[in-house]
């Protein structure tokens, strides 16, 4: 499945180059986005349905260019994929991040924990512990405010996927498969790695209590979550009738237009959460 989506994006992206120049230009915009203050980092909060209280994010990058407006992730990730770009984009959202959670430790919320999307290509790097682990000293960060979201396609049944999800695990982050349910050998890769937290993916959570496969997936992933004694939440919550159906299956937490889209710190600040 993975790789037929590999060559489907290429396929797409070589299309993209050819009809539109703009792809290209796009390219070099994003290549000085940084530099030019255009990126920045929204956060959207997780809600632990038992408590209604607050205590852990999503960090999600955003960007505002000139020319194209604002340009969503799901389109300029990929592109920085395949530039490499993603490199130097991920360490700055890793250090956004962590100076983020210095300014709310200094304000008292000593407890937050920010999930940080980690591209499959960054997961490759041999380096990415110590670049993690430089920018948690750097700011003064406890390791266990920090969760990296991995998604499927990024963990390859091989030692070298063992050996990173390890060496994280030693450093004392959380480990999360986003998407949860969406790529293939699951269930291998859950007995095989130090994993933390499942995130039951939006196209599960979406029809949840309408659609019964949907229901029934959504419950059974909240089952294996718990048997193995991991940390679950549902992603894309829109609507009530989907927190109710949630909470009865004992589902920990919830993150979705819901309760709130992905807003900016000073916005989080103000609605005055529960950031305890
Ligand atoms: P994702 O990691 O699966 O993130 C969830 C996406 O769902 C986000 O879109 C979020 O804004 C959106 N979302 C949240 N709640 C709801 C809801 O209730 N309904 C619906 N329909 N959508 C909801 P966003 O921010 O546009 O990001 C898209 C994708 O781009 C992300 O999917 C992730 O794969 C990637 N991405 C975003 N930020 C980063 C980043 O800093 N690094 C990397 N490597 N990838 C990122
Ligand atoms: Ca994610
Ligand atoms: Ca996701
Ligand atoms: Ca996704």
């Amino acid at each position: 499945v993975k790789e037929k989506g590999r060559a489907h994006y290429r396929f797409y992206h070589t299309h993209m180059k050819s009809s539109f120049p703009n792809y290209i230009i796009m390219e070099s915009h994003l290549r000085k986005a940084i530099e030019k203050g255009e990126l920045y980092v929204h956060y959207q909060p997780q809600v632990n349905l038992s408590t209604g209280a607050i205590d852990s994010f999503e960090a999600l990058i955003r960007w505002n260019n000139r020319k194209f407006g604002f340009v969503s992730p799901a389109q300029f990730i990929p592109l920085a994929e395949e530039t490499g770009l993603i490199h130097q984009i991920g360490e700055w959202v890793l250090e956004q991040v962590c100076i983020q959670l210095q300014k709310w430790r200094g304000k008292g919320y000593r407890s937050v924990r920010m999930a940080i999307n980690i591209s499959p290509k960054q997961f490759l790097q041999e380096q990415l512990v110590e670049t993690i682990n430089f920018y948690l000293s750097t700011y003064m960060i406890p390791p266990s405010c920090i969760e990296i979201e991995i998604t499927e396609g990024a963990m390859q049944d091989t030692q070298q996927t063992l050996k990173m999800l390890k060496k994280l695990k030693d450093l004392g982050v959380f480990i999360s498969v986003d998407d949860f349910g969406t790529g293939y050998s699951s269930l291998h890769y859950l007995k095989r790695f130090p994993i933390d937290v499942l995130k039951i993916d939006q196209s599960f959570v979406k029809e949840i209590g309408m659609n019964h496969k949907d229901s029934a997936i959504t419950t059974t992933i909240i089952h294996l979550a718990h048997s193995l004694g991991l940390e679950v939440i549902a992603e894309g919550v829109e609507r009530e009738g989907q927190v109710d159906f949630l909470k009865k299956a004992n589902c920990q937490k919830a993150q979705g237009y819901f309760f709130s889209k992905p807003i900016g710190p000073k916005e989080i600040e103000q609605q005055q959460f529960v950031l305890m």
